[in-house]
């Protein structure tokens, strides 16, 4: 059996776990086995609503009062026993922020190994090969598991929500959590990120990205002018952050987010591997770039070759004018 968790983002399932949802319907056809989900802690209630639509042998719910906010201590406990009662030989996650809190305990706590940041799959009739980036993102391993069990963490567009397939679940049972106070010996503070920005870029729809080649902080503001016409969040590249011209939490890559938006609108950025990494599951990608060589252009799904100060002001004046 796999087992799905499902993770909350704001009363909605994390992107992050709807592509694991996607990875478990996958793991279930190529094994040939059942797939259960896991809907556990914060807003079971939301999730579970959700979830009602994929299809999957079962769906199971993990509530109770002390997993109501999230904690460490609290999801590994509660997913340790899951797994102890239910023994699935794969339990797969996206590999969001409160994964890589929790996820390494339930490791350590029951000895079962952890593979993480998984970018493909390769199900070699039954006998997976995972492949994960190392070295910062310069080469790929492959990785095959001795072990009966394993947790598997899949980086963003590893796989894809669009190819959830719907249904329903064959049946919804909720678990018996066994969970006391002295369980639970710390507690998490609110999501960091978007109480100090109100930026959340992972559920962006539309980003604009800018680069180095913007030339200057003062040319921000026009940039900024292109956002606000076509509705989009201003995401950057490391050395925009680096030289202070943005925020960090406004960077795309491997030190920084990873997202997959609708339509990455990327200006006067060059495509090196540490920020591919964290926008290459974008649905589409649209790249402005004055040099034809630049890597960028290697994923884009629209190469727009000029100077990114020229054309941007058009656009967004043609943007206007069309409303
Ligand atoms: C450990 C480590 C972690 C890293 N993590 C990240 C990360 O998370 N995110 C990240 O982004 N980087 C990261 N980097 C840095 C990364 O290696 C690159 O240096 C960086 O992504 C380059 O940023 P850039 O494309 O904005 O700048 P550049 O590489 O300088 O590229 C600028 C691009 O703009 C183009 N250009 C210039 N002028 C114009 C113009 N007028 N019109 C149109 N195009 C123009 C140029 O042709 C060029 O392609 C990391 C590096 C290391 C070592």
């Amino acid at each position: 059996m796999v087992l799905v968790v499902l993770e909350n983002q704001r009363g909605k399932i994390h992107p992050f776990s709807l592509e694991a949802v996607a990875a478990g319907q996958k793991f279930a056809n190529e094994l040939n086995c059942d797939l259960t989900i896991l809907c556990i802690g914060e807003k079971v209630d939301e999730l579970k609503s959700q979830a009602q639509n994929f299809k999957a042998s079962k769906l199971i719910l993990a509530k109770n009062d002390l997993i109501d906010m999230y904690s460490a201590d609290g999801y590994s406990k509660v997913l340790s026993d899951v797994i102890s009662e239910l023994s699935p030989k794969y339990v797969l996650v996206g590999h969001s922020y409160m994964v890589r809190d929790f996820l390494p305990r339930v490791s350590a706590k029951l000895s079962i190994p952890f593979v993480s940041d998984i970018i493909s799959v390769d199900f070699n009739s039954g006998n997976p090969h995972f492949s994960k980036q190392v070295f910062n993102a310069k080469l790929a391993t492959s990785i095959e598991i001795s072990s009966d069990q394993a947790l598997l963490s899949f980086q963003s567009a590893a796989f894809s929500s669009d190819d959830i397939e719907e249904g329903a679940p064959g049946s919804v049972e909720e678990f018996n959590v066994q969970l006391s106070d002295s369980d639970i010996k710390s507690n998490s503070e609110p999501e960091f990120q978007e109480s100090s920005s109100g930026v959340d870029l992972t559920a962006a729809e539309l980003i604009l990205s800018v680069g180095r080649g913007i030339e200057s902080e003062d040319n921000l503001p026009t940039m900024q002018s292109l956002a606000d016409a076509m509705g989009a969040e201003v995401a950057s590249s490391r050395p925009v952050v680096d030289m202070g011209w943005l925020p960090p939490y406004r960077q795309v890559g491997s030190s920084g987010q990873v997202v997959s938006p609708k339509l990455y609108f990327s200006c006067g950025v060059s495509g090196a591997i540490q920020h591919v990494v964290g926008m290459k599951g974008s649905k589409n990608i649209l790249a402005i770039n004055k040099d034809e060589d630049a890597p960028i252009f290697e994923i884009a799904d629209y190469a727009v070759i000029g100077d990114v100060l020229e054309i941007v002001p058009k656009l967004t004046e043609e943007i206007n004018n069309s409303k």
